[in-house]
């Protein structure tokens, strides 16, 4: 399975990072399947950073597989949704932002993508969807899916343009405004609207 992400695809986030950019077309990264980070385990904070930063980002399943979809078919080939953190070594980011080099460290490192367990999206409005994250009981980050740059389906038809989706592929669809730094025995809780997906620790 690949895990496929988008990069500043809520525009106050762009804003706080890239002020000014507007993005044509959504940025894609990818992390590999050593990212994953399952069943609410701790996060272990990397050596090579001084600086990991959460980013919540709600994340769809791919259920079937598909090659350039088109987007009004999209909602055909997931079937269900999670909350995950797209960690990022984010003083490494900068420096790879600033020679024009690629992302893959930083955001692609071994447990940099921590995922809920998934549940159908029936019954949710992926165009109107509400999550949060909580750092230590408090929130940090709250995001709804109609700020989105580029909805989910717009997403999965421009990245099956480049890459084959196959059933379990992950597409993690980009982090609202709010993104900080961890540190060593900070908790982090996501949420779909009221309901909590994940609950885990930084060591
Ligand atoms: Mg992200």
């Amino acid at each position: 399975m690949k895990i496929l992400a988008v990069g500043w695809n809520y525009s106050d986030h762009v804003q706080e990072l890239n002020p000014g950019l507007k993005p044509k077309s959504p940025v894609i990264f990818m992390k590999p399947e050593t990212a994953l980070l399952k069943d609410n385990k701790p996060f272990y904070l990397p050596d090579f950073s001084e600086r990991v930063d959460y980013e919540c980002e709600l994340v769809v399943r791919i259920s079937k597989m598909g090659k350039n979809i088109s987007e009004k078919f999209a909602n055909r080939y997931y079937d269900a949704i999670g909350l995950g953190v797209d960690f990022t070594a984010r003083d490494l980011q900068n420096e790879f932002k600033k020679i024009g080099s690629p992302w893959e460290i930083c955001k692609g490192f071994d447990n940099s993508a921590p995922v809920s367990e998934f549940i159908s999206k029936e019954g949710y409005d992926l165009k109107n969807l509400h999550f949060s994250l909580k750092k230590n009981g408090e929130v940090v980050q709250n995001g709804n899916t109609a700020d989105m740059v580029f909805s989910v389906d717009e997403i999965i038809a421009y990245v099956s343009r480049f890459f084959t989706l196959k059933t379990g592929d992950l597409i993690f669809t980009g982090t609202p405004v709010g993104v900080g730094p961890v540190k060593i025995n900070d908790h982090l809780e996501g949420f779909i609207e009221e309901k909590q997906m994940f609950s885990f620790d930084v060591l």
